[in-house]
């Protein structure tokens, strides 16, 4: 089969539907608008929780269905990649190469999920009893993602779980979400994997439906805390993947042009819209002109352009809205006194295009380091002591990821065990894998995705006793 952006409907119980309207979708390459997506009806809505539901009872009652049927689906998204790809850059903007890294990582995720075991645990097989704790799949999934990425890693882990799920894209971006939907309705059976888009409010409409058990959101904190609230009258699961200011603390043993090569892309990849890029950095005074210039010839020499072009290094911002916000968080600093060595403007030409960024003069209190800037802007912040770089890069309400940076390992450590944050590398930024949980903590989320700890957050343990004793008797309340 091959994908038509002009036809991509919503695919509810395997079958492609139009909305009961349509909504721009906008390049932002150019700011215009190339397409159309479809706007779901409440009764659409109400069809893809019911075909979900209908789907789930088989769906869960097979385990090895359920991963030929995986198998099957990564082949049916790889079959499809290139296109799949090239509609994500339409609607993203970012470098071609990152969609079609994006496109695999969503088949290899649904292909690595499939291989894997979900264990289940004997905690005591004696005399009086065998007891197993078992995971069970919640039932209906509702899948709820921002417009930086694609299915993510909820979308696969919940399906191998037993769940059926209800996908929602971003309305910036939902193209190449309703294409990787429409590819897999052959691959899955019906209502196992339904994709709906719409405008907001229909992100709200899907968290408080009554049929959904779970809700996967990834999006901005503030958002998030309105999830939660919303899912609490019938306690649906919450899994909440939030915004992050993530800290990089430099120690002062590091050769500073070293690291410039290793940190840049940390911050600048996918123009700084992801929720681990490294957005504050933190260099003490002994290292702090070095790196900064090193950083800043970096910024200067970024490629920046269309993301179908395969010169480009980095492309526009995705939205107007974030390259409004981007643009008045540095013009503010500037104003109260930053300095940019690198950018500090939006690019002279038609798009969300905006200056690879390296600010210094910069303070905690500015918005561009107190909030999450989500843009191509690195502010370099110089600390005195390493306890006082500490301090200030758990001051905030965010709590994704942080890293250390050092030649002395044991130093690294010492620090990183002192982050307020989901993960904390050394040497290293953005990194995340199955083999480890990912989530955030305080602002920054709620729960774990990745592997084990995602199946585990989207299922419920269910403890199987089984009595081995002649007379069943009861602890004395
Ligand atoms: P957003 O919170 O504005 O929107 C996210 C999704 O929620 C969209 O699909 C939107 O339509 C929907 N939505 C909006 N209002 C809703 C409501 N009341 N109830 C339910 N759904 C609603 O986020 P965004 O601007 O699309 O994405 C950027 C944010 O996402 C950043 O803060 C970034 O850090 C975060 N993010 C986090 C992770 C992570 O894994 N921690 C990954 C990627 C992005």
């Amino acid at each position: 089969m091959s994908v038509d952006v002009a036809a991509l409907g919503m695919t509810i119980g395997g079958q492609s539907h139009p909305g009961g309207g349509t909504f721009p979708v906008i390049n932002p390459a150019t700011g215009e608008e190339f397409a159309t997506a479809p706007d779901c009806t409440p009764a659409q809505l109400d069809g893809a929780m019911a075909a979900a539901a209908a789907a789930f009872p088989a769906w869960r009652g097979d385990e090895a269905a359920r991963r030929d049927a995986m198998r099957r689906a990564a082949d049916a998204i790889e079959s499809e990649a290139a296109e799949i790809a090239r509609i994500h850059t339409l609607e993203q903007g970012k470098p071609l190469r990152e969609s079609l890294g994006n496109v695999m990582g969503t088949a290899a995720g649904f292909r690595a999920y499939a291989e894997m075991d979900i264990p289940r645990h004997v905690v005591q097989d004696d005399e009086q009893a065998r007891i197993e704790v078992v995971r069970r799949p919640l039932g209906v999934v509702a899948v709820i993602r921002p417009w930086n990425g694609l299915l993510g890693d909820p979308t696969p882990a919940a399906i191998r779980a037993g769940n059926t799920l209800v996908y929602k894209p971003s309305p910036s971006t939902p193209l190449a979400s309703l294409a990787i939907g429409q590819v897999l309705a052959s691959a899955l059976p019906p209502g196992v994997f339904n994709v709906i888009s719409g405008r907001d409010p229909l992100g709200n409409r899907i968290v408080e439906h009554p049929i959904p058990r779970g809700i996967a959101f990834t999006g901005s904190s503030q958002t998030g805390c309105r999830v939660n609230v919303a899912a609490a009258p019938d306690l649906k699961r919450v899994v909440l993947e939030l915004g992050g200011n993530d800290a990089a603390i430099v120690l002062d043993d590091v050769d500073p042009d070293e690291l410039a090569q290793r940190l840049f892309w940390t911050a600048f990849r996918l123009s700084g819209q992801m929720c681990l890029a490294t957005k504050r950095v933190f260099l003490p005074r002994s290292i702090f002109d070095r790196a900064a210039n090193a950083l800043a010839k970096m910024a200067a020499s970024v490629r920046v352009g269309d993301g179908l072009d395969p010169d480009t290094e980095m492309g526009p911002l995705t939205t107007e809205a974030q390259f409004d916000r981007v643009s008045e968080l540095v013009a503010e600093a500037l104003a109260q006194g930053a300095t940019a060595l690198a950018g500090g403007k939006p690019m002279d030409r038609r798009g969300y295009f905006y200056e690879p960024t390296v600010l210094v003069g910069v303070e905690d209190r500015m918005r561009i380091v107190a909030e999450e800037q989500f843009g191509p802007v690195m502010p370099l912040l110089s600390y005195r002591t390493v306890e006082e770089a500490v301090e200030r890069a758990n001051s905030t309400q965010y709590g994704l990821g942080g890293s250390v940076w050092s030649g002395d390992p044991a130093r690294a450590s010492a620090v990183a065990e002192r982050l307020q944050s989901g993960t904390a590398w050394i040497n290293t930024h953005a990194q995340s894998g199955l083999q480890a949980p990912f989530g955030g903590v305080k602002q920054s989320g709620l729960g774990s995705q990745h592997g084990i700890w995602g199946i585990d957050s989207l299922t419920d343990a269910q403890t199987v006793w089984q009595s081995r004793a002649g007379a069943t008797t009861y602890p004395v309340a």
